[in-house]
């Protein structure tokens, strides 16, 4: 933990300085732990495009020059510059520098409620639609962080297949899943008010409930259509009981916690008849099985010892140490047995592989007698401690190792699952001597009224331990199973419940898993694993509430009725009165007319389903009856628990009744941690609260209100499919990268102040930086898309991220200023350069719309001109605006070009470099005080670059991508005149050819509106203090520029 800390301190933005190119392959290579991701991404961003002095400041002191001349101007100060403020462009525009998240994204909310927005995307059903089932609910009812990703992920999905129309055409409302209990309505109103507030868009008005009436209709009609495949049956199973709410449990209602100590007993078994093979009758009387178990109240259903006949077995002899054997305190660490104490040459069996573990823990010499296979054990018998009667010893399975006990295992098959299986095997007795509470019954004997999680266990011990067949008792911390609900443990045990047989249709099962895309891909393997090896579903409960199992039973055979008739009966009282009819009403009420007659023959059943099959049936109450839905579904998404839950209760109950699974597509994802990979608790003060992180806590200064839009943001740059951290840190990383985002949307709207959509110059006409930065715009766009159709979010986050910072800030908009705001109000160059800001803003806006939607609609609402849809209507929100459609010109800017640029950019950030020596030798102060110089040692290169200083296209060329006044390319190295250039560097490309880079003062005077140097100012008898350009600018004639490229 310690080393990752510093590794955070070490990737604060800021404080980074010296390495480029770090190699990215490193970075995206390590797909857990996503917020370190994040932070080693932003080192990249920083660190391999750009050096870090390139990052803000010089930038900054560049280009502000005509800005702030004219901002100082505005403000009254004694500046010689004002006298042409009024032809300066300054960016304009009510959107705010700042969020203001607590009131403007609830003002945002509002509009879209007030305006349908959400309602009429729906309503725009025109062809196929995406049908994301909204899963299970948590346990409770208060939101956490694993709440707010899950929903915002599926809210992310939802506002992206709403907006992109070629893939859908509309979208399908998220349905709100809530919990079936009583307090499900009032759970269901508080969850949705903080969904709400999410940002997340959903049919809020028609949540799905499970205690809907038409649900529970719909789920007794999934249980009947199993019923008629044979696939429902009534068996004495053991099966997870929880004394404690007296049920029966699934595996997804158990809970395993922390710290859990069992007692651990070794005992031992006296084998009273042995096949008369391997010499064991030799060692008769005192032969004796050494058993292990952790749960000694079965002892008294014992039926079998079980051996693995592969394994070989020891007869060892055990001899009492010199020394006393180490004694203890009953109730502390280990209890040493009678056995031990008072037993001398005995015989006892063992697995051969643990006779010196054995040794070492009960402190006695084991010397081998005999060795023999697990398999020449079969069919000894021997007494059983307790009862008076003999028990075999069996053939188990692999489950039988020599990882722990003594490789002999005590078997009781009305209290294990493996136990029932050998059990079924050999036929023995499945006796289960407890009752609902966890009680010893009568057929316990002497145990009878004890329970067998406390007294019981310590009264069979006493027992044992008096009949000499304890060797040894000791603490055991192991893995131990408890009810999720009541958070008390659990036992095994046997009794009369309905089943699920899932051997009937796994073949059909493992073939649907198959045909599901599961995301991530290891999600199939976890899946598949589970459904393999899972036993039959017990699926009935012994609870008054949720839906009944519509079975009647006959009152003196207790032969159940169930068929067709009764079933489809009862299904339609139920989707009128709801399932309590089923305790209100009559058994000849709830009797179809057939058995009306014979009603008091038969009563009802009182056992109702398991929670799972609730859920597991949702895709047949909701998907296949609601209008507008279809099944199946095309995306179920929940945390990687539900493979065990309502991801595998679905595909049981839709492969069991429709043969197939009722979701094309499967996304997880994992848990949300803290900043240092731990479990949020209470007690460790490391909760994250979604709200609070919307709204600001209590101390505005220690949790600030950040908004949605952030918390979003957040969910979109982490690797969901892992465990997820977030923490005061990475929010902050997170609000930063929103700011700066959002700064960058401030700019676009700002120099669009003036547009109108028909100003737009043609692509061709466009200047080759111009058409570079469409060509990079749609790049982005076009893998965003990509990305959105995968659900990888974290690379739209880090692409965007990427872009704005490196391609925006630090390139296109600080040399874009230039001529944004001193190039003339409707100059060629002004006008190009807003025809790419135009697009960028639309396409940005939207691409970032179903992660920030706040903001995307904040900007929508401030454009400062109208966008048409294709078919003509003014978008008046962002998400009725449609996906920005690729555009195939703008790629298909040349691959040499794009490779060209790359290196002008890295000559850039060298020029940079050498320029920012020129400034901290006080040789310059802006940039534009400058000329740079340079020399290609390659000839070609030389020839490109000498045409972009005399290009006519005044944007492309090099002295306006530097920001500086001057670029001279010099032929010779030799020349004379370097000797008089103060400031020099290079710029290697390739290894071979360098180009050599000198900086000096600019020539000239300095223009007063632009702040350029220049030969010419002095020239232009009414405008002495001006260039030529702020001369054409001021006296309203068209730019050379715009003359030649007409
Ligand atoms: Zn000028």
């Amino acid at each position: 933990m310690a080393s990752q800390m510093s590794s955070y301190k070490a990737m604060s933005l800021r404080s980074f300085s010296s390495f480029r190119k770090a190699p990215s392959t490193e970075i995206f290579n390590s797909r857990r732990s996503s917020s370190a991701n994040l932070l080693a991404f932003l080192n990249m961003t920083y660190c391999s495009t750009t050096s870090s002095n390139d990052l803000y400041p010089s930038s900054k002191r560049r280009s502000r020059g005509p800005v702030m001349a004219a901002k100082k101007a505005s403000k009254g100060e004694k500046q010689e510059d004002g006298k042409y403020k009024h032809t300066v462009d300054l960016p304009k525009t009510k959107f705010g520098m700042r969020a203001n998240s607590t009131t403007r994204e609830p003002e945002i909310q509002k509009l879209w409620e007030e305006n349908q927005v959400f309602k009429r995307l729906s309503d725009r059903n025109n062809g196929g639609s995406f049908v994301l089932h909204d899963g299970p609910p948590y346990a409770n009812g208060d939101l956490h962080m694993g709440h707010a990703l899950n929903k915002i992920l599926k809210d992310m999905i939802n506002r992206y297949k709403s907006l992109d129309q070629e893939s859908r055409k509309t979208l399908t409302p998220l349905k709100l899943r809530a919990k079936a209990a009583k307090f499900a309505k009032a759970t269901v109103k508080a969850q949705m008010a903080s969904f709400k507030r999410y940002g997340v868009w959903a049919d809020w008005d028609h949540p799905y409930l499970t205690l809907d009436p038409e649900y529970e209709a719909a789920q007794i009609e999934v249980f009947g259509e199993m019923v008629f495949q044979g696939y429902i049956f009534r068996g004495r199973k053991p099966v997870h009981w929880s004394p404690s709410s007296r049920t029966a449990l699934a595996e997804a209602e158990l809970e395993y916690p922390e710290g859990h100590v069992s007692k651990s007993m070794y005992a031992n078994f006296k084998v009273c008849s042995a096949p008369n093979k391997g010499g064991l009758l030799e060692l008769f009387p005192n032969l004796f099985l050494a058993i292990w178990t952790t749960t000694p109240w079965t002892i008294p259903a014992n039926a079998a010892v079980a051996v693995n006949a592969k394994l070989k077995y020891a007869v060892v002899e055990m001899r009492r140490p010199l020394e006393d054997i180490p004694t203890s305190s009953a109730d502390g660490k280990k209890m040493v047995g009678n056995f031990l104490k008072e037993q001398e040459n005995s015989f006892l069996i063992v697995a051969e592989d643990l006779v010196s573990t054995l040794e070492a823990k009960w402190g006695v010499e084991l010397v081998v007698k005999k060795l023999l296979l697990g398999s020449d054990l079969e069919n000894c018998r021997y007494n059983h401690p307790i009862e008076n009667r003999e028990c075999p010893v069996v053939i188990g399975g692999d489950y039988i190792t020599t990882e722990s006990g003594t490789g002999l295992v005590h078997t009781a098959p009305g209290h294990g699952q493996e136990d029932y299986v050998t059990g079924l095997k050999y036929g023995l007795p499945i006796f289960s001597p407890v009752d609902d509470d966890g009680i010893f019954t009568e057929e316990a004997g002497k145990f009878s009224g004890l329970d067998v999680l406390g007294e019981g266990n310590a009264a069979v011990i006493e027992y044992l331990d008096k009949q000499s067949s304890i060797i040894m008792v000791e603490p055991y911390k192991h893995k131990y199973p408890y009810d999720w609900r009541t958070k008390k443990p659990t036992i095994f045990r046997a009794t009369e419940q309905w089943f699920a047989s899932v051997e009937g249709f796994r073949k059909a099962v493992m073939d649907a898993i198959s045909q599901v895309k599961w995301t991530p891909s290891q999600a199939e393997n976890r899946i598949s694993a589970m459904a393999s090896g899972r036993s039959d579903w017990c699926i009935s409960r012994q609870r008054t509430w949720g839906v009944p199992i519509p079975v009647f039973y006959h009152v003196e055979t207790k032969e159940p009725l169930m068929n067709a008739e009764t079933i489809s009966h009862i299904k339609s009282i139920i989707s009128q009165k709801g399932s309590d009819a089923w305790w209100y009403m009559s058994v000849e009420e709830l009797l179809p007319d057939k058995y009306r007659g014979n009603a008091t023959e038969y009563e009802k059943g009182t056992d109702t389903m398991d929670v799972w099959f609730d859920s597991g049936s949702s895709w047949a109450a909701v998907l296949d009856k609601r209008e507008g839905l279809s099944y199946p579904a095309d995306l179920y998404l929940e945390g990687t628990d539900q493979h065990r839950g309502w991801f595998q209760s679905s595909l049981l109950t839709s492969v069991a009744t429709k043969g197939k699974a009722p979701y094309t597509g499967v996304i997880t994802h994992g848990f949300v941690l803290d900043e240092r990979g731990l479990k949020m608790s209470k007690s460790l003060g490391n909760v994250v609260d979604p709200i609070t992180v919307i709204e600001g806590g209590k101390n505005q200064g220690e949790a600030p209100s950040y908004g949605a839009d952030v918390l979003r943001l957040w969910v979109s740059s982490v690797d969901y499919t892992g465990d997820v951290l977030i923490g005061p840190q990475v929010l902050r990383q997170m609000s930063d990268i929103y700011r700066k985002l959002r700064g960058t949307l401030r700019f676009l709207l700002a120099n669009l102040h003036d547009w109108e959509t028909e100003y737009a110059i043609p692509y061709s006409d466009l200047p080759v930086i111009d058409q570079h930065a469409l060509f990079q715009l749609e790049s982005i766009v076009k893998n965003i898309k990509d990305s959105y159709e995968n659900y990888q979010f974290f690379k739209i986050f880090q692409t965007i991220q990427r872009f704005v910072i490196v391609d925006l800030s630090n390139f296109y908009f600080d040399v874009a200023k230039d001529r944004l705001y001193v190039g003339g109000t409707a100059s060629f160059t002004r006008r190009s350069c807003q025809t790419v800001l135009a697009e960028h803003l639309l396409s940005i806006a939207r691409v970032i719309a179903p992660i920030l939607p706040h903001l995307a609609e904040d900007v929508w609402q401030h454009l400062p001109f109208q966008h048409a849809t294709e078919d003509g209507d003014i978008a008046k929100f962002v998400f009725e605006s449609r996906w920005p459609e690729l555009n195939d010109k703008w790629l298909a800017f040349p691959v040499k070009e794009v490779e060209f640029w790359g290196k002008i950019l890295e000559l850039r950030t060298e020029v940079n470099r050498t320029l920012e020596a020129a400034r901290t030798g006080k040789l310059i102060g802006s940039s534009l005080e400058a000329k740079v110089y340079l020399h290609a040692f390659d000839e070609s290169l030389a020839v490109r670059l000498n045409e972009m200083c005399e290009t006519k296209n005044d944007a492309d060329t090099l002295h306006r991508i530097f920001i500086t006044s001057q670029v001279e390319i010099l032929s010779f190295l030799s020349d004379t005149r370097i000797e008089n250039i103060p400031y020099t560097g290079e710029y290697l490309m390739e290894g071979e050819k360098k180009i050599w880079i000198g900086v000096s003062r600019a020539e000239g005077l300095k223009c007063e509106r632009c702040w350029n140097f220049s030969h010419q100012v002095g020239s232009f008898v009414e405008h002495p203090t001006l260039c030529s350009r702020c001369f054409s600018a001021v006296d309203g004639q068209p730019m050379p520029a715009l003359a030649a490229a007409v």
